[in-house]
């Protein structure tokens, strides 16, 4: 028996005709959330964003990755979480001083928030700006839905005790056909979920939630998949950076033992190129003239 608890699991509450995604995280919370030493707001956003963008890629058909980036001119600079297909999730957080105990993304100056999938086989990228007004990461997310998917969705997130967790609800699209769905079957399900503590989700067998809340709902448990953590970085990868940032500032990167040394912020791999290194990594680039003037 796998006893891994950082799982995706779908579900469907056929009674309301609801559809729903659960994510529970604890390994891989803590393989991310321990990279850096997080002020314990950004550590909690962070966990919210991993735990949002994990369920979100369950609430889609997902070929290649899904990402959630915010930005601000604020205390917190950067968030960043992605889940690929394979259930592979990494994450991480810039910040400067003075985090509030508490951030409301809204109250940061010039706050960024954005949903982008990529699938590399096509090439294929969307994506889409949340409109940052007040509420909390998961009150940000529903807006979204509500706006750009007239998709009403109730989105819960908590993150505590080396966990973080995600519970995703959303009425299944009407067909018209057999004409069955419950009408008051959304907001039943609704008040329901708003029983649920963020202790429970955080800690209860995902199963365990999902029967005390919505036992009388008929809950179908419709597939899961375990999340881990893991990073896609490569030497050629940072090649790739060095090339694009140009001669003048790849060189200058050189320190005095005539080594560059990249860390991956993801995974904390450490990357060296000395200057044989480097001129062989410059050569490689094709010929654009002046390519490193837009840095
Ligand atoms: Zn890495």
């Amino acid at each position: 028996m796998d006893h891994t608890k950082d799982r995706l699991h779908r579900f469907l509450l056929e009674r309301a005709g609801v559809s729903g995604v659960l994510v529970q995280l604890e390994d891989t919370w803590q393989e991310v959330g321990s990279r850096s030493e997080y002020p314990p707001a950004v550590a909690a956003l962070l966990g919210q964003a991993l735990a949002a963008t994990a369920a979100l890629s369950g609430t889609i058909k997902l070929s290649g990755s899904l990402s959630l980036h915010i930005r601000s001119k604020g205390e917190l600079s950067l968030l960043y979480t992605e889940c690929n297909d394979a259930g592979r999730l990494r994450g991480l957080a810039q910040w400067r001083d003075g985090v509030a105990p508490a951030i409301d993304l809204a109250e940061l100056p010039e706050p960024l928030l954005a949903i982008t999938i990529d699938n590399p086989a096509t090439g294929q990228r969307q994506q889409g700006m949340v409109p940052v007004e007040h509420g909390t990461l998961a009150q940000l997310l529903e807006g979204y839905f509500e706006r750009s998917e007239q998709l009403p969705s109730r989105i819960q997130l908590a993150c505590g005790g080396g966990r973080a967790a995600a519970l995703i609800l959303q009425p299944l699209a009407q067909t018209g056909g057999t004409g069955e769905t419950d009408p008051d079957g959304w907001n039943r399900v609704g008040h329901l979920a708003a029983t649920l503590s963020d202790t429970e989700l955080l800690q209860l067998p995902a199963e365990q939630v999902l029967l005390r809340l919505f036992h009388e709902e008929n809950v179908r448990l419709t597939g899961e998949r375990p999340l881990f953590f893991g990073c896609q970085c490569s030497r050629d990868r940072v090649a790739a950076v060095l090339r694009n940032l140009g001669r003048a500032e790849s060189e200058a990167a050189l320190q005095p033992d005539g080594r560059i040394e990249v860390t991956c912020e993801f995974c904390n791999t450490r990357y060296h190129f000395d200057r044989v290194d480097l001129e062989q990594v410059l050569r490689d680039q094709p010929d654009i003239p002046g390519s490193d003037s837009t840095h």
